[in-house]
């Protein structure tokens, strides 16, 4: 067993910035522009040979040119279009959990990291006197493991991590106490194409890479606005005409293909 300490470069650094952060700093950029629609989920697209037709959860229902699945790893929309994630989603044999807990040991800008066969704990913190970002990892390609079962996971968890030293005692009671814990396995998604008539699955909804140095050439690719740009997808919706997505899938597989063979 070993604990070691991570620099800003790793862990915590100047650049980093948290999912909630950017996500809220998104959302106030275009607030103003942009529908959103909070607690509702897409439960129903049909394609009508002049648009789709989409039912929300809440039985509203609404006609649009083009639909973006940018909802992740467990991408509803992709289960609609293309099927359950069982056939798409690669498990990697490892799954995690993340909370916040007190910074007792006051990181700043630096991580702290410790490891055991299969376990490994971590804390890192950008700022001494704010929560800490506690993670817990295990790998085993057999464990049980239902992201959606919250409490469940927590057990599972308490269960393998028992008897460590460290700081893991208190990161265990956190995780207990914790009214929030993100939950998930390390997983890869494989589709031969991201698109469907009328609708695309972008980020992690299409290609979910769950690899350190992917995830830095991906993150060029996430955002719908890059679909235009970068990859030089040109779409043209006209009332009787789909639109031609398959431009966008064969753009967007180079990029994943290139990713995925980086060492
Ligand atoms: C443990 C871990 C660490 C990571 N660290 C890094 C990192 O350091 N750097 C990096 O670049 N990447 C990192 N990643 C990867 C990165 O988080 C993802 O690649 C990225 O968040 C994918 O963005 P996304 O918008 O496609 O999906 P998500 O970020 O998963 O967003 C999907 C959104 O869709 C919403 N949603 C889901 N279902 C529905 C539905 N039915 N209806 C409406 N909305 C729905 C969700 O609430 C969520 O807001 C990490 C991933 C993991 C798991």
């Amino acid at each position: 067993m070993k604990s070691a300490r991570l620099p800003a470069e790793v862990i915590s650094g100047e650049v980093e910035i948290h999912w909630g952060d950017f996500t809220r700093i998104l959302y106030e950029a275009v607030r103003n522009d942009v529908n959103y629609r909070f607690g509702v989920r897409v439960t129903a697209l049909a394609d009508n040979s002049r648009g789709l037709d989409v039912t929300f959860s809440d039985g509203s229902t609404g006609s649009y040119d083009l639909v973006i699945g940018a909802d992740g790893l467990h991408s509803g929309t992709r289960r609609l279009v293309f099927g359950p994630e069982e056939r798409y989603v690669t498990q990697l044999g490892q799954c995690f959990g993340f909370f916040d807990i007190e910074n007792r040991l006051r990181l700043d800008h630096c991580g702290m990291a410790y490891i055991d066969a299969g376990r490994t704990a971590a804390l890192q913190g950008i700022d001494p006197d704010k929560p800490a970002r506690a993670s817990l990892f295990l790998s085993d390609p057999h464990v049980a493991f239902d992201y959606r079962d919250t409490e469940g996971s927590k057990r599972l968890f308490v269960e393998r991590y028992a008897g460590m030293g460290w700081e893991v005692p208190t990161l265990l009671d956190g995780l207990a106490e914790a009214p929030e814990v993100y939950f998930d396995s390390i997983a890869q998604v494989h589709l031969d194409s991201y698109a469907r008539g009328r609708v695309c699955l972008t980020g992690d909804a299409a290609w979910a890479p769950r690899h350190a140095r992917a995830w830095v050439r991906l993150s060029r690719w996430s955002a719908p606005t890059c679909w235009l740009t970068k990859c030089k997808w040109r779409v043209t919706i006209t009332p009787r005409r789909s639109p031609d997505t398959g431009d966008y899938s064969r753009h967007t597989s180079r990029g994943v293909r290139s990713s995925r063979s980086t060492p």
